[in-house]
């Protein structure tokens, strides 16, 4: 069977790829060997944020008293198994949306494993399959550090990675989680309202690498004064009753019964060798049209290690697509915006100042704190803050959030920096009131003059 593009994949960069190819009217299968929807809608960007949106409800429900609701607090609980249920409803409500869909726009849908046989063949099952193009989207998945007795606790179910987490039924009384990345600080904040002991543990001198400092620093205060413990410059040796830690020359031993690890992904080319790909440190090489080193098969989504973000993902799909069907628009990775979902958010585009510094010679920065916001005010936040970075000119070059809806807010932003716009512009635009958005506004105010309302 030949068709015009098979998609191997079938996660965010996959489906969106074969939704667009057959809808630019090429015969299109798209193979999926797990779950279509992937890791984003099966274990990462849906069911944690639904599981922190539980987390929350539970939060504010403790602090009702303050908004003038009177709950005995003795009977608020959370229910992890209640929680976990909903979860799976929304995610099978959503990945069953994505399966119709896919069915509707005419994609041949073929659950297996692909194998490549050769540049032009591969294999699912027993069935041969032939395309003329062929779009790569096979993901990532969770690099296992090389830790004693890490083998023994997954068997065990002690040691878990996110996906096996999202799926556990009880509260953990201590959990250890080992990676100071965006997933990590997202199940730290999960565990933390619900009442575990959290301990994240990071091997290099800093977490959240390529968040910007004052936001960094910031959200560390903050979530360290909520009890979660962090540890930098220290590496989990053992998993054994508990945890080794060794920072520097020292070693101790901490009892917890879970272990989280959350130490980054590695792109799944096992299959594909046989496609002959030119690959770089991170995953296969492509040009900004996402096509590889063999000119009809693309790569898209983290296989290619670039921004493990499902957006991306969608976006390189639709890359890939348009550049078969010669309508080639290149990839820009300089204005991604993306988010972190804890307490509060993060939501952050463009260079970060030391990004900025390295690479402008004169820049400008603004930061406007939420606690001159007024909607913040009623809504009892107190936490964070609107930074706008822009060059002399007043391009804006980076913009990073620290507030709750950053991950929200951070479109206006995505929005103005594809138009290039300038702080000026900024402030020229209305921004409705009273409205977290106001402190972009401010922000930019700040910088063209003065803001009003500090
Ligand atoms: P995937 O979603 O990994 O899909 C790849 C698919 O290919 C899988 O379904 C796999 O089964 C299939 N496959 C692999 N090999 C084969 C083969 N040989 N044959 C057939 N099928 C194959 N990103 C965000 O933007 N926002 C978030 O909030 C966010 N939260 C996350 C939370 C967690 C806990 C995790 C783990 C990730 C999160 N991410 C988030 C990252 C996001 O999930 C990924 O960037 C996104 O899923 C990448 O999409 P993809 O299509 O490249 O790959």
């Amino acid at each position: 069977m030949k068709y015009d593009v098979i998609v191997i994949g079938g996660g965010p960069g996959g489906y969106v790829a074969a939704i667009r190819a057959s809808q630019r009217g090429l015969s299109t299968a798209l193979i999926e060997k797990e779950a279509i929807g992937g890791v984003c809608l099966n274990w990462g960007c849906i069911p944690t944020k639904t599981l922190l949106k539980s987390a929350k409800v539970y939060t504010q429900t403790l602090h009702a008293s303050t908004f003038g609701v009177i709950l005995d607090k003795q009977s608020v609980q959370p229910d992890l198994a209640t929680m976990i249920r909903r979860k799976n409803g929304v995610v099978r409500k959503l990945t069953s949306g994505v399966t119709h869909l896919l069915e509707k726009n005419g994609v041949t849908v073929i659950l297996g494993t692909a194998t490549a046989l050769s540049p032009t063949t591969i294999q699912v099952g027993d069935t041969m399959l032939e395309a003329t193009y062929f779009i790569v989207a096979t993901g990532a998945s969770v690099f296992l550090p090389p830790i004693d007795g890490l083998p023994e606790a997954m068997q065990q179910g002690m040691a878990v990675t996110a996906k096996e987490m999202l799926d556990v039924q009880t509260i953990p009384q201590h959990i250890v989680i080992v990676g100071g990345g965006v997933i990590g600080f997202e199940f730290a904040t999960v565990y933390n309202a619900l009442g575990a002991q959290v301990t994240v543990v990071e091997m290099l001198p800093d977490v959240l690498t390529g968040v910007d400092h004052d936001v960094k620093d910031a959200f560390l205060t903050n979530i360290q004064k909520d009890g979660v413990t962090v540890l930098v410059n220290t590496a989990v040796t053992t998993i054994k009753d508990g945890v080794t830690l060794k920072t520097g020359d020292d070693s101790r031993h901490v009892s917890c019964d879970r272990v989280l690890i959350a130490t980054g992904m590695r792109p799944n080319v096992k299959e594909l060798t046989a496609f002959g790909l030119a690959m770089k440190s991170s995953g296969i090489d492509t040009n900004a049209y996402m096509q590889t080193s063999v000119p009809h098969i693309y790569a898209v989504g983290d296989v290619t290690g670039e921004f493990m973000l499902a957006h991306v993902a969608s976006k390189e799909g639709l890359v890939a697509v348009d550049h078969i069907t010669n309508k080639a628009h290149p990839m820009d990775y300089t204005k991604i915006p993306s988010g972190v979902y804890t307490f509060p958010e993060m939501g952050m585009i463009g260079l970060t100042e030391s990004q900025a510094r390295e690479r402008h010679t004169d820049i400008q920065t603004f930061s406007f704190p939420l606690s001159a916001n007024g909607k913040a005010l009623g809504e009892q936040e107190r936490v964070g803050f609107v930074k706008l970075i822009t060059t002399k000119d007043h391009v804006v070059i980076g913009v990073h959030i620290l507030s709750p809806i950053a991950t929200e807010l951070i479109t206006q932003s995505s929005l103005g920096m594809y138009f290039n716009m300038t702080a000026e512009d900024l402030v020229q635009a209305i921004h409705p009131h009273p409205t977290l958005s106001e402190m972009i506004h401010e922000a930019a105010h700040g910088i063209v003059e003065f803001p009003i309302h500090i």
